[in-house]
C-alpha cells in the first residue's frame, strides 16, 4: 500500500501529483485499500463511474458506500438506456439511501447529431458510431471530470485487449490529468460475481436474461452462453474500435462503458 503518497485536503481540493514509480506501488493493493485512500485523499472530490449496466461499477458502489456513506456516484444517461438500467439506479437508492449524479449529453449537440446522422446512424459507419458516443458518453464526462480530482472505474484487464495494460492506480491525460483509480483491475469475472452474490449487491436484472454488459438499448444485445461478455456490446464491429472514447486518451480505440 502506497501509503506514502501525498495527501490532499477536501478543503483545498487539488490534484495529488504521483510519479510512475509511485502509481506502481498501488498494484499489490487491494480494492478496499485502494479505495480507503482514494476516500481519504480527494473525498469529496472524488466520484465512482457506474453505468448501473455492469456489476463491476455495483461491487464498487457498495464497497465506497461501506467505507463513506457519503461517497459520490455518477451515471451518464445518454439517452438510449433500457428501462432496466433506470431501474437499477431507483433500486440502488433506496436500497443505500444515496443520491445519484446523472450526466445528461448536451440538447443542442443531439440535436445536431440527429440532423447529421438521424436516430440510429450508429448502425451504418464506425465513424457514426463514435460521434454518437462521443455526443452522448465522451463529452457529458469530459464537462463533469473537470471538477473532479479523481475517479473510479470498474475497469479489469480481462475484458478486453484495449483495458489490457490498465493500471489499478493511473493519470488520466485525456481529462486533465485527474486521477483515475481502477481498483478491480485485476479481478477475474468469477471475483465480481462472486463478491455480488455474498453481499447481495444490486445487479442490472437484464443480467439474467443474457445480457453481462448494458449499454444503451440499441447497441447492446445478448450474447450465447460462453461467448465473449462484451460481444453484445456494438457486436457490428471489430473488437478493436469497441470503445468509445471514456478510458482511453486515443479516442479511436475508445471505452465501453
Ligand atoms: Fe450512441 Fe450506441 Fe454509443 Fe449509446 S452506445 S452513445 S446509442 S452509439
Amino acid at each position: 500500500m502506497a501509503s506514502s503518497l501525498p495527501r490532499n485536503s477536501a478543503q483545498t481540493p487539488k490534484k495529488v501529483e504521483f510519479s510512475e514509480a509511485e502509481a506502481s506501488d498501488f498494484e499489490e493493493s487491494s480494492a478496499e485499500e485502494i479505495l480507503t485512500w482514494a476516500i481519504q485523499n480527494y473525498h469529496p472530490r472524488l466520484a465512482l463511474s457506474a453505468s448501473f449496466g455492469a456489476p463491476e461499477g455495483m461491487v464498487l458502489l457498495h464497497m465506497m458506500h461501506q467505507l463513506e456513506a457519503t461517497s459520490r456516484v455518477f451515471v451518464i444517461d445518454t439517452g438510449r438506456l433500457p428501462q432496466e438500467t433506470h431501474d437499477l439506479v431507483d433500486r440502488m437508492r433506496e436500497r443505500y439511501d444515496k443520491p445519484v449524479e446523472v450526466l445528461f449529453p448536451d440538447a443542442a449537440d443531439i440535436g445536431a447529431l440527429a440532423r447529421a446522422q438521424g436516430m440510429n446512424g450508429f448502425y451504418e459507419s464506425a465513424e457514426n458510431r463514435r460521434a454518437c458516443c462521443r455526443v452522448r458518453k465522451v463529452e457529458p464526462l469530459r464537462r463533469y471530470l473537470a471538477d473532479l480530482d479523481a475517479y473510479v472505474t470498474g475497469l479489469r484487464r480481462e475484458q478486453n485487449e484495449n483495458r489490457r495494460n490498465a493500471r489499478k492506480v493511473e493519470v488520466d491525460p485525456a481529462h486533465g490529468g485527474v486521477v483515475k483509480l481502477n481498483p478491480l483491475a485485476d479481478w477475474t469475472e468469477e471475483q465480481v460475481l462472486a463478491y455480488v452474490r455474498s453481499h447481495d449487491v444490486p445487479v442490472n436484472r437484464l443480467h439474467a436474461k443474457g445480457y453481462p454488459s448494458v449499454g444503451c438499448a440499441p447497441c447492446t444485445r445478448a450474447v450465447a452462453r460462453g461467448e465473449d461478455p462484451r460481444a453484445g456490446r456494438w457486436w457490428w464491429e471489430d473488437d478493436r474500435v469497441k470503445e468509445c472514447g471514456l478510458h482511453v486518451a486515443d479516442e479511436e480505440q475508445g471505452s465501453g462503458i
